[in-house]
């Protein structure tokens, strides 16, 4: 916890503080800043959850959730919250941009600014800093951070639910290369701090709505496409697909990952028709390194084998681009 004793003796004395998220809060995005929040509160602070945008269904039974302030619906609560402030912590995120507005607010604001995150390439805008990209998730860091803070003792059955929550989806199930010995110490830690592995499995993998699973079977069949010259597999989305399965926010959660099923696909991408943009995401197998096909072509980011971006044209123009993009850079991409 090098440079972060400024914090905690910071953190002797009630503050004000902010934990805020990215855009389209995810399972760890949401489960580390409701971990923060439980221990923080408890710890005698006043304490902010300020969402930049509404986050998904299978997200809502977290215990915390229904304190999360939405920064679109609630605007101006928002930024009297962040202006009032002493300090502000970022979480799961890497760049200011990435939280749409609510950055600007943040950017202007007085408050001492700490980062929590393992992206990669974080933007220099926090005092204090907890950064790891090879930490598996934000979740295990917040979990360092609290042991650091106040023991191990601290982590309620609250805290530990939303920690296991967030290692479990950022870590595909303990399925990706981030998954070390130390996050399976952690996760024991953590279920021996009451998370109830089993209740949490099933609140996030197993409670689609039919509508959603009889999506993913319509996109595995009818938009998906497998380029085995690329070892890539594409699935897309038009609007009329969003409109047809009635698909809400988070519906297309885990969609991306299916292509990778298949022996010869190593990267797999997802392109959707949002409301106001093109929307894509990348998972890849081993060394096929996403965040640099995001960054240099789809203005995003993110790991080695998950990264999201957008895209300026429409799904079919992307796609094209997409596959131009790989069969030119496939020696350097696929690390041949
Ligand atoms: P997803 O595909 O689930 O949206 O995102 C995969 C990973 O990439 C997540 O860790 C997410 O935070 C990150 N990510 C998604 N979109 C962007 C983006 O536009 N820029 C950056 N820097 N990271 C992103
Ligand atoms: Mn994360």
């Amino acid at each position: 916890m090098e440079g972060l004793d400024g914090l905690k003796n910071l953190l002797q004395t009630p503050q004000r503080v902010v934990i805020t998220t990215h855009h389209k809060p995810d399972g760890d995005a949401l489960g580390s800043t409701l971990a923060l929040y439980h221990h923080l509160k408890a710890a005698g602070h006043k304490v902010s959850v300020v969402s930049p945008t509404d986050y998904p269904e299978f997200l809502f039974w977290l215990p915390g959730e229904k304190d999360v302030i939405n920064f679109e619906k609630q605007t101006d609560y928002s930024e009297y919250l962040v202006g009032d402030a002493d300090v502000i912590f970022c979480l799961d995120f890497n760049k200011l941009h990435r939280i749409n507005e609510l950055g600007n607010v943040i950017e202007k604001s007085q408050a001492i600014r700490v980062l929590i995150d393992h992206h990669q390439e974080p933007d220099d805008f926090a005092q204090y800093k907890l950064h790891r990209v090879t930490a598996s998730s934000t979740a295990e860091l917040v979990y360092e951070f609290l042991v650091y803070l106040q023991g191990k003792e601290s982590i309620t059955k609250d805290i530990a639910t939303c920690l296991y929550t967030g290692i479990l989806t950022d870590t595909d199930r303990f399925r990706v290369s981030t998954t070390s010995p130390n996050v399976h110490r952690i996760v024991a830690d953590l279920i021996e701090q009451g998370a109830d592995h089993l209740y949490i499995y099933q609140q996030i993998y197993e409670t689609f709505p039919e509508y959603k699973l009889r999506f993913f079977g319509f996109c595995i069949s009818e938009r998906m496409e497998i380029h085995p010259e690329l070892r890539t597999g594409i699935i897309w989305v038009e609007t009329a697909d969003i409109k047809r399965f009635g698909i809400r926010t988070g519906d297309t959660e885990g969609l991306v990952n299916f292509p990778l099923q298949l022996g010869i696909v190593e990267l797999a991408v997802i392109i959707i028709q949002r409301p106001d943009q093109v929307k894509m995401s990348f998972r890849s197998k081993g060394v096929v390194d996403v965040n640099a096909l995001a960054r240099d072509h789809f203005e995003g980011g993110g790991h080695r084998n998950a990264a999201g971006g957008k895209s300026k044209v429409n799904v079919q123009d992307t796609k094209r681009d997409l596959i131009s993009i790989l069969a030119r850079r496939k020696n350097e991409i696929f690390k041949e």
